[in-house]
């Protein structure tokens, strides 16, 4: 399996699974994708129906990664999806399943249900493909001999799963920089009460993006990067996209009695990594209907799937809301999903992303390349705060289910799209008790916690208050690795 740019990088520039694993953007500042979509046959559909998580993870992950010996890929997808990982569920048999289905009911003739993504240590989806790249890259940095030291900026999500997948981990440091006392008591005790001694946690006196600009300034500096060996964990990993793709196939499985079944899927989208995953298991073969994108007020995606327009937003257009971990100005997976629609063009690829740089977006409304939007299965919507919040309600008084602000965004989104007996699975990203707030505005109860989550907030907690200064960064870093 080679893998290429989505800008056109040739031939010569081809590379395997393990040479990506641990970078970013190709050089041409493309995004990689695999050379060919690998098919799943009517055979391997019927044999993978019924395996544990696991095993389903290994045989996808082998389709993607013909550079990592079968037995020890085989031991990592076993090392990391058990069932004592994704323990923060109602009972032993869901924890086994790791993401189970939950029915909810049907609506308009369509089977509704929840696909359990967030039951991990974070309680948020992105635990699903940061536990497996935590142990990839302990992987395969051992067997260079090699270390990374990780850094990233966060305000609240990624940063939590990327810490929990890297606690521990031999040849790994993080460096995690959050804005300091801007996170939620629950958010913040997270991350802090971290004891690991190869996790750093630094609390930057300003906003999340002065943390972000930190983090551009210290990556800028080329030769410090090379010296101390940093790198990211972003969304645009290839890995935490193809570990993605697995869940879409296991909540097929478990939606459906036969292959001859097609089921759509709506997908609370901000960065396009998740739904991108869909898009990537359909394009193997599986047979989706529709993919369906769930944006918030920040409807850049919703806007493109209904008009053809892709319009970045500026840092003032862009809202905070209570669904925040899909308060995104621009997709930074989509130009995976743009490469497949223009027929695989990097020519034009590189022209459209130019235009993103240089005029804020593009419109492919008038191209006959749009209409092919519908043959992928792409439909989309958004929602606001007060449909959120009805949205959880109704869910709680209806099913007796409470769902976290994000996944109500996919709810309300996936009852615009319902086809009599094609199964909706919503799939659920986040647990109610990460937006607390808006739980009791909904409802006017406390969320759901899970029994480890108890008493989070009294932990004791560890981490270091810096000014909003990168070379202070650097200092800190420089003292703590140890080179
Ligand atoms: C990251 C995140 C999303 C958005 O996922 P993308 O892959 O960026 O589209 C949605 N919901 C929650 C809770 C998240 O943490």
């Amino acid at each position: 399996m080679n893998y290429l740019s989505t800008r056109g990088a040739g031939a010569g520039e081809r590379h395997t699974f393990s040479e990506i694993l641990l970078g970013g953007l190709a050089k041409d500042g493309g995004l990689y994708l695999p050379a060919d979509y690998p098919r799943v046959t009517a055979d391997e559909l019927t044999r993978w129906r019924t395996l544990p998580y696991a095993d389903l993870a290994f045989e996808i992950l082998s389709k993607f990664c013909d550079d990592i010996p079968a037995d020890d890929l085989r031991a990592l997808t076993r090392k990391t999806y058990t069932a004592a990982t994704y323990c923060n569920v109602r009972d032993d048999e869901s924890a086994a399943q790791i993401t189970p289905l939950k029915t909810l009911g049907v609506e308009d003739g369509a089977p509704l249900s929840l696909l359990e993504l967030s039951n991990g240590p974070t309680l948020a989806f992105k635990d699903m493909a940061m536990q497996l790249i935590g142990n990839l890259f302990e992987y395969a940095l051992a067997k260079h001999g090699e270390s990374l030291n990780i850094l990233g900026a966060t305000s609240g999500d990624t940063g939590s799963a990327a810490e929990y997948a890297m606690r521990g981990k031999n040849g790994i440091r993080v460096f995690m920089l959050s804005p300091h006392k801007k996170m939620s008591a629950f958010q913040t005790a997270q991350m802090y009460s971290l004891q690991d001694p190869n996790i750093f946690n630094l609390a930057v006196q300003g906003v999340f993006d002065d943390a972000q600009d930190i983090v551009k300034a210290v990556s800028n500096d080329h030769a410090f990067k090379a010296k101390y060996k940093i790198g990211t964990v972003n969304s645009i990993n290839w890995a935490r996209v193809v570990a993605q793709v697995v869940y879409y196939f296991k909540g097929y499985f478990a939606a459906t009695k036969s292959n001859a079944e097609r089921v759509s899927f709506t997908v609370p989208s901000g960065n396009f990594g998740n739904v991108c995953a869909g898009h990537i298991a359909r394009m193997m073969g599986l047979p989706i209907e529709k993919l369906v994108v769930a944006t918030n007020e920040n409807d850049v995606l919703d806007e493109f799937f209904r008009t053809g327009i892709y319009r970045v937003r500026k840092a003032a257009e862009t809202y905070h809301t209570s669904s925040p971990s899909m308060d995104i100005s621009k997709a930074s997976n989509f130009e995976r999903f743009v490469y497949d629609l223009l027929g695989r063009d990097p020519a034009r690829v590189l022209q459209l992303f130019r235009d993103v740089e240089e005029k804020g977006g593009f419109d492919l409304a008038a191209s006959g390349d749009f209409a092919r939007v519908r043959e992928f299965g792409f439909v989309s919507g958004s929602s606001s705060h007060d449909t959120r919040v009805d949205t959880i309600r109704d869910v709680f008084q209806r099913y007796d289910t409470m769902i976290d602000t994000h996944t109500a965004d996919g709810v309300k989104v996936a009852r615009e799209h319902l086809q009599p007996g094609i199964p909706m699975i919503v799939l659920e990203t986040a647990q109610p008790i990460k937006f607390g707030e808006t739980i009791r505005e909904a409802l006017l109860r406390e969320p759901e916690r899970p029994a480890a989550f108890s008493g989070l907030e009294s932990l004791p907690q560890r981490f270091e208050v810096v000014p909003a200064d990168a070379q202070r960064v650097k200092d800190f870093i420089v003292a703590n690795t140890g080179e």
